[in-house]
């Protein structure tokens, strides 16, 4: 799924190093550079958030992919990254470090077949750079698929390789799944597959928030969210904490006109209420 996180890309083009499945993130804010994966060149989610940045975005799944080319890619940009003059010709100074490797693309990663094969070649190209243990490797999921066993095969993989699981959870509702996510998941089901992720690979929760329509998300939505950090916590589940987020880049879907950001201010607030529920977290408006 698409990243919307806290780096503010600079060069988030995914054309821009001519490559498929391979693309440069730069970020000031981060300081560093993140090499993304998008295994969903065909612009495919079996979601379609309302504030999803993926343009022409399509239901489905990712394609076939090409293992030679994807793992031909990734070597050719991590040897220009490395050895090569990307930091100097197209990284501003102050962010020329190599911060990550994140899955993170035009669609759901995990619904590529290949996606335990996925993770043992980056792990391998990761050894091969000496990169091991050093960056991180960073799945953004909507997680709908965390209970297949070969995606459980490939967080477990993951987890060998300083992996971290970005698991979007912006509503707690059967209602509010279909309004924001368009999905028809139940948020049962959903809750059962981010237990089995983060027991499987350390996992943050990805949430984000805005108004629909003028209105901010109700005090049932909230209270329901509210309670399923309290859950997360009752049940042990070692779930890191919160990445929320306002909407930083436009939608690209056709309700974009119907969102609008909210005020830092709401966004703190909330924040306080999570921790009050007992979960870290960070906020990134
Ligand atoms: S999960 Fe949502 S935000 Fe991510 S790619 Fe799919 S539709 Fe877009």
């Amino acid at each position: 799924m698409a990243r919307s996180s806290p780096l503010t890309p600079i060069d988030h083009d995914r054309d821009s190093a001519g490559m498929t499945y391979v693309y440069p993130v730069v970020s000031r804010r981060a300081g560093g550079v993140s090499v993304g994966i998008n295994l969903n060149p065909n612009n495919a989610c079996n979601w379609a958030c309302v504030y999803c940045q993926v343009p022409d975005l399509t239901r489905g799944a990712a394609p076939e992919i090409d293992l030679a080319q994807l793992e031909a890619e990734l070597r050719a940009m991590l040897a220009d990254l490395l050895h090569g003059d990307f930091m100097q010709a197209r990284v501003p100074e102050g962010a020329r470090r190599l911060n990550d490797i994140a899955l993170s693309g035009n669609g759901e990663p995990t619904s590529a077949r290949a996606f335990p094969q996925i993770i043992d070649l980056i792990g391998r190209v990761m050894a091969d750079f000496e990169l091991s243990g050093k960056i991180k490797l960073v799945l953004i999921t909507n997680g709908s698929l965390a209970d297949r066993p070969r995606v459980r095969d490939g967080l477990q993989k993951m987890a060998a390789l300083n992996g971290e699981v970005w698991f979007k959870f912006d509503s707690a509702t059967a209602a509010g799944l279909r309004a924001i996510n368009q999905t028809r998941n139940s948020p049962d089901k959903q809750f059962e597959r981010l237990a089995t992720a983060a027991r499987l690979c350390p996992t943050w929760l990805q949430t984000c928030v805005f108004a629909l329509d003028g209105t901010p998300p109700s005090d049932a939505e909230q209270a329901a969210y509210l309670a399923a950090v309290k859950r997360i916590r009752r049940e042990g589940i070692p779930v890191q904490g919160v990445l929320l987020y306002g909407l930083a880049r436009p939608s690209m879907q056709p309700q974009a006109g119907r969102l609008s950001a909210l005020p830092a201010d709401w966004l703190e607030a909330w924040a306080e209420k999570i921790r009050a529920a007992g979960l870290p977290v960070k906020v990134s408006p």
